[in-house]
């Protein structure tokens, strides 16, 4: 494999502005991170510009193999001045050895995968994990010839369905619909005893709340769709790695695939990824609020939120985690009906997929995404997916407002049951 291309280094790691990476804060970095590189000292402008040139002027022949060597521009698909603004600043969120950006975080996730195996290979992989990402490992991997063996979220039972062939880990955490934790530090030390790579998908939690590489994990990958961009207006994926040949590995896939992501959505996720810890910290304090009293309304059956003391995973969530994220799944007494009330009355909450944005969004999974037009019962079941459970992302909004909506119809639903 060329060994040409490295992660390209930030302006703080390149010493340049005379501070310590590691004595930065995360709100600090995302404001502050630039590409080394990247503009001529009296001509910094204070926000990244949209680069958009398909192609780079190249002064000779000779400059050409230097840029190969040590980095710079030649063609949009490679990389380009937009997009490794994100990288850097990621790398430095994920303290990671470097970052590679795609068009969403599918092509983050299964390009991510097809990097590390080949033909004849085995993946084990957690089976409650985002929908789209388990349609790829089931129905597209196979033709490729590689076999996957779904597991619980569970290190241990990962552990057991390991064969000789076996070469990724693929886990997610946490994960819907029942916000569960895996333990991060046990799937990196998993991986790393016996040469396996970790996939890790940490969309749900953010780099502000999790850094699974600084537990062993070998690869991160992020919908940047999700709390990364952070406004629901883009679409974007980005993959962090431990090693410097692993980002390697990725970022020379990414270019045989084409799945970078387009210079003008770059920009959109730099200027969101500016607000990400005061987003995130925000949404994380609404959530702990709004589990507490979804806990109290009679209309609620149970409430899954690692924040809360009866969350099976509270404690380990409580040791890896810095906040307890802002993902909530709760059931609504008496199935179908009354959750179907519940979800069409809320006026601040909207009715609509997706996660990790400003905006508090709520969806009814078994009428909706998991409902009868795309599953069966049986499906349902082994999905973990129950009649009356509502998917809650939660914003940035005012909580007591959040409260109200959420109380007003959840009385609607109690009177559907009566
Ligand atoms: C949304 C999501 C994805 C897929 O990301 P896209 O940007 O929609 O391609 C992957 N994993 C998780 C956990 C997600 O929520």
């Amino acid at each position: 494999m060329s060994k040409l291309w490295k992660p390209t280094l930030s302006q703080l790691e390149a010493g340049l502005d005379g501070l310590k990476v590691d004595d930065i804060k995360d709100e600090t970095k995302v404001i502050i991170t630039r590409a080394h590189h990247d503009f001529k000292e009296h001509e910094v402008p204070v926000t990244t510009p949209i680069v958009h040139s398909a192609t780079y002027r190249i002064n000779s022949v000779k400059h050409y193999s230097n840029i190969l060597q040590e980095g710079g521009y030649i063609y949009v698909r490679l990389n380009n001045p937009t997009c490794e603004a994100v990288e850097v600043t990621m790398k430095l969120l994920e303290k990671g050895a470097g970052s590679v950006v795609f068009g969403s975080g599918m092509a983050a996730i299964s390009t991510t995968l097809l990097s590390f195996l080949k033909a004849g290979d085995h993946v084990v992989s957690c089976a409650s994990i985002y929908s789209g990402s388990y349609d790829f490992l089931k129905h597209h991997l196979p033709a490729f010839n590689i076999d996957v063996t779904f597991t619980g979220n569970d290190v241990n039972e990962m552990k057991k369905a390991i064969r000789p062939n076996t070469k990724v880990l693929y886990g997610e955490s946490p994960s819907n619909p029942l916000i569960t934790i895996l333990d991060m530090e046990e799937f990196g030390r998993l991986g790393r005893t016996l040469n396996l790579t970790t996939i890790m998908d940490a969309t749900c939690s953010s780099p502000v709340i999790i850094k699974p590489i600084q537990y062993g994990v070998d690869v991160v990958v992020h919908s940047g769709t999700k709390f990364l961009g952070g406004h629901s207006d883009l679409c974007a994926g980005v993959a962090t790695t431990r090693t410097e040949d692993q980002w390697r590995t990725i970022f020379i896939n990414r270019r045989a695939y084409g799945g970078i992501l387009s210079p003008f959505e770059a920009s959109l996720l730099l200027r969101g990824l500016k607000t990400l810890p005061i987003r995130v910290e925000r949404e994380c304090d609404n959530a702990q609020r709004l589990a507490e009293f979804l806990s109290t309304h009679p209309a609620v059956q149970k409430v899954y939120y690692p924040g809360l003391k009866s969350h099976k995973d509270h404690e380990l969530a409580k040791k890896q985690m810095r906040k307890f994220g802002a993902m909530i799944c709760f059931d609504i007494k008496g199935g179908v009906e009354p959750a179907k009330v519940f979800v069409q009355n809320l006026h601040v909450i909207q009715l609509a997929v997706s996660l990790g944005g400003v905006d508090s969004l709520i969806s009814h999974p078994a009428s909706m995404t998991h409902g009868p037009m795309i599953m069966t019962q049986d499906e349902r079941d082994e999905h973990g997916i129950g009649d009356g459970q509502i998917r809650f992302s939660v914003g940035v909004e005012d909580s007591d407002d959040l409260i109200n909506d959420l109380r007003q119809a959840l009385d609607k639903a109690l009177a559907v049951k009566a």
